[in-house]
């Protein structure tokens, strides 16, 4: 069973740092989630964690199952079992949603191992129906003209495909009416298994009424500062954030 251990770990982006010290870890069968105020890093964290070259790392450690992710290259940390859906998907002209999938899948399972063609389009198609897409998404170029939902239901299709040991979502429910968050919230929770463990990222508390997490923790500043259940989420979603700040003393 997987397992993501992030230990001390500090980021920059163009020389300003945003993760100051961040300790977490993730095991097969927990969700985690992260809340926190606006600009406090979560973005940040996650493309940290996907090797996006705009992101310094300058301290600390990322180890997923004891191997090193920091030295993996972007492809090298998809093959190991990390998946991230971005806040912001990208849209890409020219690569069809199914080519793009099949591809990432067959680098997943590796040389030799490729799915077969008729499998492929058989578990596409069936994974689409459970997330109520319309089949023509399969070949439409990826993301191009797809509305801030689809494109968030897309990420949870790719997710559904690769069957990723260690899955990141990063406010996978902004802009999602609430029929779309039921969907991928039911997606998510059929993907909840021992081999898989989830960081959930989430300004909101709304979406954890659908996917309950194992563990809360308080985002601020760059680091986790504060852990707990579901009830911490709750109270979040009550009272905001300022009685974490009192209770910690920290100061904006
Ligand atoms: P969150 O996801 O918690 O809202 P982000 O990780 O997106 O926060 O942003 C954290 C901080 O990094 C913010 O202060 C933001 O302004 C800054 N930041 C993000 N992207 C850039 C960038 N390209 N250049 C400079 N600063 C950035
Ligand atoms: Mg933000
Ligand atoms: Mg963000």
């Amino acid at each position: 069973t997987p397992k993501l251990t992030i230990d001390g770990l500090r980021a920059t982006i163009e020389g300003k740092e945003i993760l100051k010290g961040l300790n977490l870890e993730i095991k097969g069968g927990e969700v985690h989630a992260i809340m926190g105020p606006n600009g406090t890093g979560k973005s940040t964290l996650a493309s940290t964690l996907m090797g996006h070259p705009k992101y310094e790392v300058t301290e600390g450690s990322v180890t997923l199952n004891g191997e090193d992710v920091l030295e993996m290259a972007v492809d090298e940390r998809a093959r190991a079992g990390l998946f991230l859906a971005m806040q912001y998907p990208s849209e890409i002209t020219g690569v069809t949603n199914a080519d793009f999938l099949r591809s990432a899948i067959n680098a997943r399972r590796g040389e030799g191992n490729e799915i077969s063609l008729i499998k492929f389009i058989r578990q596409m198609e069936a994974k689409m129906k459970e997330l109520e897409m319309n089949p023509e998404f399969m070949h439409r170029y990826l993301n191009e003209g797809f509305s801030g939902g689809e494109k968030k239901r897309n990420e949870i299709l790719q997710m559904l495909m690769l069957e990723p040991g260690i899955v990141i979502l990063d406010e996978i429910d902004s802009g999602l009416d609430i029929d779309a968050l039921r969907i991928v919230a039911t997606g998510v929770n059929a993907m909840r298994s021992p081999e898989r463990g989830f960081l959930i990222i989430t300004h909101y508390q709304r979406l954890l009424n659908y996917i309950t997490p194992d563990f809360v923790h308080v985002m601020m500043q760059g680091r986790i500062v504060k852990s707990g259940g579901p009830e911490l989420a709750e109270r979040l979603e009550n009272e905001g954030y300022d009685w974490v700040k009192e209770e910690l003393g920290i100061v904006d």
